[in-house]
């Protein structure tokens, strides 16, 4: 196993589309890349990696919320229904965009179908951490960033301190 880059915001490289994986896809390739997606996640720490932030742009992503770091879980081609409209506040990190932090809002309960790592169909109910988590990868498939939430203002001053700091 080997340790992967995490693209850091700025990167226009977030902003990426990823693809959904077709059944030729599940090669000992892509079991190697799960592999190396977890390593880095837990790595790093973090509680989630979308394929988009290691440059491997399909819909991919690794997840682990346990406190133990012994429930690995694998969405690929993933897709969020909310199962009610409630949303909820929750502070938000993500490793690339390190050392920061935002409350963002989220659907409180969602329901999850995906692949699992092999390609079998996989349906799940969440809420909570988990389910702020699925939500926060997913938008990584789709280019989009947590901070894009935040103000214009904001994510303006965050977009130069991190090209700053990338400079150093
Ligand atoms: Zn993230």
């Amino acid at each position: 196993m080997s340790l992967l880059t995490i693209l850091e915001y700025p990167d226009p490289r977030l902003r990426t589309k990823a693809t959904p994986l077709v059944a030729a896809d599940f090669t000992a390739a892509l079991q190697q890349q799960i592999d190396d997606m977890f390593e880095t996640m837990y790595e790093a720490p973090g509680i989630g990696l979308a394929a988009t932030q290691v440059d491997f742009h399909k819909q991919l992503i690794v997840i682990d919320v346990s406190e133990e770091k012994n429930q690995p879980w694998v969405l690929i081609n993933p897709e969020l229904t909310p199962l009610e409209p409630t949303c909820e506040l929750m502070q938000e990190g993500c490793l690339s965009v390190p050392e920061y932090t935002a409350d963002i809002e989220r659907y409180l309960r969602i329901k999850v179908t995906s692949l699992d790592r092999h390609g079998n169909p996989q349906e799940f109910e969440c809420e909570g951490l988990l389910a702020h988590c699925v939500q926060h990868e997913c938008d990584h498939l789709k280019g989009i960033v947590f901070v894009d939430y935040l103000s214009r203002l904001k994510q303006e001053r965050l977009r130069k301190k991190y090209l700053k700091l990338q400079k150093a």
